[in-house]
């Protein structure tokens, strides 16, 4: 089985199992996990910040950071596409009891025009906004990346009208790898910052929340009101720790799949728009002589595992379960589409 649905389906590897084995382990709780401490110290440090939090999912990291952003009756802005607005279960509302203004942005990214112009005026009708948050790379958006210059302009109207900054950056390192960022770049400008570290690095579970000490603290109780508080997490993190030390780079790989699988499809009829592949994220539209849903069935016959996620769009997601063979097999099979 080839296994494109997400790079969520990455299992570990025999280096990352054995660091697992090897694990120091202690109550987290008690902040006394040896391995979960030197995972948030050593996060923290990557990306030039005070304070880390380890989470079991990268949905609790952004809903906490939500939280702990904003107020009762407050307003989010982001991106329509936004995992943080259409994955989490309306976790802004139910969590954090505020409200979202979302943008139609360009392939999930939105601008600082756009932010400008999302802003509520001092007026008791409205709600409050609080909080801007962007998403790097951009899922839906086809694994977009932001030019790290509307960032900077982004932060500029969150610094004029007061607002704070998050970025979920579930998939942030493939956005490093493609644009040769450095991780403090975004340390420097975010306010917090949530780090998938069982997407395409390839850990079994786990986020990391970054941020300034204060917030940390903040996040570190809400963590436990919603019931994340973990035990001997060491377990997890030392896979997280090893995902950080060797999947970084290698993340470079998948984007260079994504690409040969996109112009295996771009000479096939029955392929329509592909939204420009940055990423290890590949979205296009069928049309022609397949649906999404009948092309995923048809691919599942030679035994592809793709997603369809709209009406018009299949979603192909690269990550280190999936080899130069599996790459060259699945090219030679949508040839003969
Ligand atoms: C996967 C993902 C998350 C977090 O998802 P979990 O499954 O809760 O870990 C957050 N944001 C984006 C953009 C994602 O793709």
């Amino acid at each position: 089985m080839i296994d494109f649905r997400s790079d969520t389906f990455t299992k570990p590897t025999p280096g990352m199992l054995e660091a697992m084995f090897k694990a120091e382990v202690g109550d987290d709780v008690y902040g006394e996990d040896p391995t979960v401490n030197k995972l948030e110290s050593y996060s923290a440090d990557m990306f030039g910040m005070e304070a880390a939090l380890f989470c079991p999912s990268g949905t609790m990291t952004n809903q906490i950071a939500i939280k702990c952003h904003t107020q009762p009756g407050d307003e989010v802005i982001c991106d329509q596409l936004s995992h943080v607005y259409i994955y989490e279960g309306g976790g802004i509302a139910f969590n954090s009891l505020s409200s979202v203004r979302p943008i139609i942005g360009n392939c999930g990214r939105i601008t600082a025009d756009q932010v400008a112009d999302a802003i509520n005026p001092d007026d008791i009708h409205k709600p409050r906004t609080s909080l801007v948050s962007l998403e790097n790379t951009a899922n839906r958006g086809g694994g977009s990346c932001y030019d790290f210059s509307e960032i900077e302009k982004i932060k500029e109207v969150c610094l004029k009208n007061n607002l704070s900054l998050h970025l979920d950056g579930a998939r942030l390192f493939n956005a490093i790898v493609v644009k040769g960022e450095k991780a403090e770049q975004f340390g420097n400008i975010f306010d917090s910052i949530s780090i998938c570290l069982s997407k395409g690095l390839g850990a079994p579970v786990g986020s990391i929340l970054i941020g300034k000490k204060n917030f940390i603290k903040k996040a570190r109780r809400i963590r436990k009101v919603l019931g994340g508080g973990m035990r001997q997490v060491g377990y997890i993190a030392a896979a997280g720790l090893y995902a950080l030390d060797n999947h970084v780079e290698r993340l470079a790989d998948d984007h260079r799949h994504a690409k040969m699988i996109a112009a295996a499809l771009e000479k096939k009829e029955f392929t329509g728009t592909i939204l420009p592949v940055e990423t290890n994220i590949l979205i296009f539209d069928v049309n022609g002589k397949f649906t999404p849903a009948s092309f995923t069935k048809r691919v599942l016959e030679d035994d592809i595992k793709v997603t369809p996620i709209s009406k018009t769009q299949v979603r192909i997601v690269l990550h280190l379960g999936i080899t130069e063979d599996m790459v060259a097999r699945t090219i030679k099979i949508i040839e003969g589409l």
